[in-house]
């Protein structure tokens, strides 16, 4: 840092700001390597509601980091640090287990026909145990498999198509469902999708944020609609803040939604007690 810090005031601040960045990294690095066997990791859950139905059918299970001097942490910062530090299949695994058994506990007590939506980093696509993850995940808790979608997003498929392919075939052979995430922020092609065994397409929440003042962006989402129940995916829409975001999702033929609006990620009792917030359009 010494070199830069010649330079005047201006870089000595930036000095003090990457010094801070670096350190924090190296002390989540560092915290991250105890966070599941000190019990910090927690799975918040949000809902997932038909269109059709207006009903919840499926809950996303969230990563949470409980950190005891830094208080709770996104996973938006922590995965990627799990990423670099091959942390991601340990933590995966773990996300994957208590999930699964977490849900399977509760649709038995509340007999609810209920789908765990989970995360899979691209990094756990690469693990040759991921399918035996899944699997023994599955047997353990007693989940049916058909109850189980994980999520891949579309950069981490895009990475490696091809691989991806293989991937995905061994885990929809257990009987799971597959949805492409955070889909339209990467470059896929439709020629590319169409040959990957996906069920459901999960729109960002990049289109959905300013799709009322827009109507270039409802252009983009009814193609994106029409074009995925072309091939055969459901669509789900991610983000959904206000009620004439999901009234214009409703018009577009959408099928399914998440988002605020609904309800914020929440532990799954808090979730299964609240009625969800939506109104029969
Ligand atoms: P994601 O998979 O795209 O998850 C959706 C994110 O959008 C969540 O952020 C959720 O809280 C947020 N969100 C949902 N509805 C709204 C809304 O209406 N408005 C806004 N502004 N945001 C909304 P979260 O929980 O912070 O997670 C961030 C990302 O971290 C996830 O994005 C996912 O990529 C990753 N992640 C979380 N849990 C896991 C996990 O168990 N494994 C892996 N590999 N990644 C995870
Ligand atoms: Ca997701
Ligand atoms: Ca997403
Ligand atoms: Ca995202």
């Amino acid at each position: 840092y010494r070199a830069k810090t010649r330079g005047g005031g201006c870089h000595a601040f930036f000095d003090v700001e990457l010094r801070k960045r670096v350190q924090r990294h190296m002390d989540l690095e560092q915290d991250l390597r105890h966070a599941v066997g000190r019990d910090q990791l927690w799975v918040a859950y949000q809902p997932v509601a038909d269109l059709r139905t207006d009903r919840t059918v499926a809950v996303e299970g969230l990563l949470r980091w409980r950190h005891p001097d830094h208080g709770p942490i996104s996973p938006a910062e922590f995965i990627p640090v799990a990423e670099e530090t091959n942390l991601i299949n340990s933590i995966g695994a773990h996300m994957l287990r208590s999930a699964t058994h977490q849900l399977a506990v509760e649709r038995e007590r509340h007999h609810l026909d209920l789908t765990l939506n989970a995360n899979l980093s691209p990094r756990q696509l690469d693990d040759p145990g991921l399918p035996g993850l899944v699997e023994s995940a599955l047997a353990d808790s007693g989940l049916p498999a058909r109850a189980l979608c994980l999520e891949i997003t579309e950069e981490a498929i895009m990475q490696d198509p091809a691989a991806a392919a293989r991937v995905l075939e061994t885990l929809r052979e257990l009987g799971v469902s597959l949805a492409i995430d955070d889909f339209g922020t990467g470059y896929s092609s439709l020629a590319q999708i169409r040959r990957l065994p996906l069920d459901s397409l999960k729109i960002d929440r990049s289109f959905i944020t300013d799709l009322s003042e827009s109507d270039e962006l409802r252009v983009i989402v009814t193609s994106i609609v029409t074009m995925a129940h072309a091939i055969g995916l459901d669509v789900v829409a991610e983000g959904v803040e206000t009620a004439h975001q999901l009234d214009l999702l409703r018009t577009i033929g959408c099928d399914h939604v998440q988002g605020y609006y609904l309800s914020r990620p929440v532990p799954l009792d808090e979730l299964l007690t609240s009625p969800l917030r939506l109104p029969t359009g």
